[in-house]
């Protein structure tokens, strides 16, 4: 039976479950699987349990809105959430167990209000900035820690993890890791000096997890590198280099297919210009559902085994594409923007991938599967 749909995204857990499997064994490390942004745009529930079923001990996301969808899924796995403005209602993160990392004196006081009024004590990871200058208490780590120890003492906090977040680890041997890891462990002493025991400390992310083994610690956390992409192709190498699957191909329905002469300008702004008579391919997926408007020909479709780029601008809900003159492809054929038809397991030789894309419009692969927009259907398979 053909589906409806116009544009899809094809999520293969089964990848999933391989790439945690394959990160777990590496590390030799319990792992939190980051599922913020909807799981990188791949679906915050389906992959919250894959990643939960191949092994993963933990969930962590950005929002306390992504912690509270995951509870109210039953999924009982402790999660840690990190990006909570001090305005979020507590109460409802106290009370449904979630895990709030804690970057400032001002957002630990909130939490304890919290638990005060519910009579119940808070789990939290204290944030230490160590050289990244985002998240995290830098001048303040001190006062962070004898507040969070006082509030400890008198029974109303449980400080679960000291964690911290890389800048540049997906650099291998850059001299800024070794400072980080040298600052979050002064961080972890001053902690113990006064009294501050956590369960667990954290800070590796994907790149650092396949990178840096004397920064694993005691749970690594798998964002990226679980959903089979490389954190940065450069310096790393692609998914194929790092034995990853990706896990997400992308296929939107072809609206039309005509013959063009050569000299024939191609979409708003007349950007491209076809040198030859040629056929061209109007594909149903556009910026508004996340397919950038700066994407240039070093992206495209695949059709059958036969590549064709983009040709002209972006639109809001199409694209253009040049097939070439003795293209067999027909208006209602599935054209894949990312992976292809016969394997969910792909490489950039033989297909587009999430890595193309971000080439072709200068950004990185996460940007490119996060923005997929609420029109493209996700499809589950594996
Ligand atoms: C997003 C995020 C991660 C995962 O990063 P990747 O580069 O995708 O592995 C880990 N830790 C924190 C705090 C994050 O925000």
């Amino acid at each position: 039976m053909t589906s409806n749909n116009r544009a899809e995204a094809l999520v293969d857990l089964s990848a999933i479950e391989m790439n945690v499997k394959h990160l777990m064994t590496k590390s030799a490390k319990p792992a939190l699987a980051v599922v913020k942004a909807d799981a990188y745009g791949h679906g915050l529930i389906p992959v919250a349990e894959r990643a939960i079923s191949a092994g993963a001990t933990w969930l962590g996301v950005a929002l306390l809105e992504e912690a509270l969808t995951l509870r109210d899924r039953g999924i009982s796995a402790p999660i840690l959430a990190w990006l909570t403005p001090i305005t979020d209602d507590f109460e409802a993160a106290v009370q449904s167990n979630i895990d709030l990392g804690v970057p400032s004196v001002e957002h630990l006081h909130r939490v304890l209000a919290a638990g005060d009024v519910l009579r119940k004590v808070p789990r939290v990871h204290l944030e230490v900035d160590t050289g990244m200058s985002r998240g995290g208490a830098l001048l303040e780590w001190r006062e962070l820690l004898q507040t969070a120890a006082n509030a400890q003492r008198t029974g109303r906090i449980k400080i679960v993890g000291i964690w911290s977040h890389f800048a540049r680890a997906d650099e291998p041997g850059h001299n800024f890791n070794r400072q980080q890891r040298d600052r979050f462990l002064e961080s972890i002493e001053e902690a113990r000096a006064l009294g501050v025991q956590p369960e667990i400390i954290h800070l590796s992310n994907s790149a650092a997890t396949i990178n840096d083994s004397d920064s694993h610690f005691d749970v690594v956390r798998l964002g990226i590198a679980m959903y089979g992409l490389s954190p940065d192709v450069e310096k790393m190498g692609d998914s194929f280099k790092l034995q990853l699957r990706p896990a997400l191909s992308l296929r939107a329905r072809i609206h039309l297919v005509k013959d063009v002469p050569a000299g024939s300008q191609v979409g708003y702004g007349g950007t491209a210009i076809t040198k030859v008579d040629t056929k061209l391919g109007v594909i149903s997926m556009g910026y508004a559902d996340g397919v950038p408007r700066n994407a240039d020909h070093r992206a495209g479709v695949l059709i059958g085994n036969k590549k064709s780029p983009i040709i002209g601008r972006v639109s809001m809900d199409q694209f253009v594409v040049d097939l070439g003159k003795e293209s067999q492809a027909r208006a209602g054929d599935w054209a894949y923007l990312i992976g292809s038809e016969k394997s969910h397991s792909y490489t950039s030789d033989t297909c587009y991938t999430a890595d193309s894309w971000a080439a072709a419009c200068g950004t990185i692969n996460y940007e490119i599967v996060t923005r997929l927009g609420p029109r493209v259907k996700r499809i589950y398979i594996g």
